[in-house]
């Protein structure tokens, strides 16, 4: 009889979104009056920027004629595209890149999860915690993580780098070797930044250990402060142990769109095995590239006028999160990132797990946010809220809240 891979049992109950979305369902359907403001998913709001949209007008209309029609593209991304980024994400920072080490695809989260595969299921992880759980989850799917314990919320053969208020949200280095180091700064869900000395020594520890660091950079674009880095190779030496996932989903508005690319550079190996050929190889495949009109429309983040137009929407949204952190702060709250990245992590009220708050917001203020932890044990005690409302529901939410 047919096996199913036993290790998707091992994963945790229901996906921590699905949860929240239950809970808010019942909540509105016994208080159908209340108006419910969610700054509990990290999705965008803002429709697509018009330079953006422009181009897809443009590229739809290729389309529908015999001369211009597109059918498969390239597996890795069309040049147009893959120059841009070589252009404008790392030879403008001062990092050389090469085209072919940009693979497109439609998707950080698709990314992020199917790296493993490269990696044998022996190979130790380290995640900071609390987490981004597809980097999790997509290992135990692998077999890569043993059994869970239910008594410490961890998994057997994972290496658990807490990022608390205690550490000031720096994870320090495993004192075991690790093989695969998943980093994601700006962080979700803590809304934290390495500086670039920070960074600097997981690039070191990772060279002396012989490890891999898969750094998700999904939110580089909304760093605001001097010396954090907006990709792992501003370090010297990180093509030769990191692997860099970007997204166009939060710097411009793409989650419904799906675009996002992945650095696999030359320089990368394990022995004489190259990684950039390996990658090339999985997405050749099991992927058949992302749709032309879709490229077009990231090719078109890549102007002056697209530029303008994305940093506006970002500036929106950290501007709410400047009202959310401030109004909160009022309160009395302890609050974490919001000045580099779209999320703020706040400390519960004593006493209180991140479970009961969110019960709580939701049946006195009607405001649903994240439990932190759902995001890792090192999340208990924390709650994470987005900036990415309206404005106007942004600030009734901290209204009701300083009430
Ligand atoms: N990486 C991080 C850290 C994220 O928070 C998200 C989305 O919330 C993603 C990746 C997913 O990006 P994409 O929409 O490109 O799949």
């Amino acid at each position: 009889m047919i096996k199913i891979n036993e290790n998707y049992l091992k994963l945790q109950d229901s996906y921590l979104f699905s949860t929240i979305a239950k809970k808010v369902a019942d909540f509105q359907a016994k208080n159908p009056d209340k108006k419910i403001i969610k700054l509990g998913i990290g999705d965008v709001t803002l429709p697509i920027a018009p330079k953006i949209i422009e181009a897809i007008h443009k590229a739809t209309d290729e389309m529908a004629k015999k001369e211009t029609f597109k059918g498969y593209g390239p597996e890795q991304g069309y040049d147009f595209l893959r120059e841009k980024i070589v252009e404008w994400d790392y030879k403008k920072r001062g990092i050389s890149i090469e085209k072919e080490e940009i693979f497109i695809s439609d998707g950080a989260k698709c990314d992020t999860g199917n790296i493993q595969e490269l990696f044998s299921t022996d190979n130790i992880i380290a995640i900071t915690d609390p987490v981004y759980p597809v980097y999790l989850d997509s290992n135990v799917m692998a077999g890569r993580t043993g059994f869970f314990d239910k008594n410490t919320g961890k998994f057997e053969k994972v290496v658990y780098m807490p990022a608390t208020a205690e550490n000031n949200f720096e994870p320090e280095l495993p004192k075991e070797k690790v093989d695969m180091l998943y980093l994601c700064f700006p962080n979700n869900p803590t809304g934290t930044v390495l500086n670039k000395e920070q960074l600097t020594k997981w690039v070191k520890y990772a060279k002396e250990n012989g490890s891999i660091i898969f750094f998700d950079s999904a939110y580089e674009a909304y760093i605001s402060e001097e010396n954090v880095p907006h990709s792992i190779y501003e370090i010297e030496g990180a093509k030769e142990v990191a692997i860099e996932f970007r997204s166009f989903s939060k710097t411009a508005g793409f989650t419904g769109v799906r675009c996002a690319y992945a650095v696999v550079p030359k320089e990368l190996k394990v022995g004489e095995v190259s990684l950039n050929a390996l990658w090339n190889r999985r997405q050749c495949t099991k992927f058949n590239g992302v749709p032309y009109i879709t490229q077009k429309a990231a090719e078109a983040v890549y102007t002056e006028e697209g530029q303008k137009q994305i940093k506006e929407n970002i500036a929106y949204y950290m501007e709410n999160a400047r009202i959310i952190r401030e109004g909160l702060e009022k309160s009395g709250y302890t609050v974490y990132g919001g000045k580099n990245a779209p999320y703020i992590w706040l400390k519960v009220p004593e006493g209180m797990t991140s479970w009961e708050f969110f019960d709580k917001l939701l049946e006195e203020k009607n405001i649903v946010g994240t439990p932190g932890s759902g995001f890792g044990p090192s999340g208990e005690g924390y709650f994470r809220l987005t900036a990415f409302g309206s404005r106007e529901n942004t600030i009734e939410a901290i209204n009701r809240i300083i009430k």
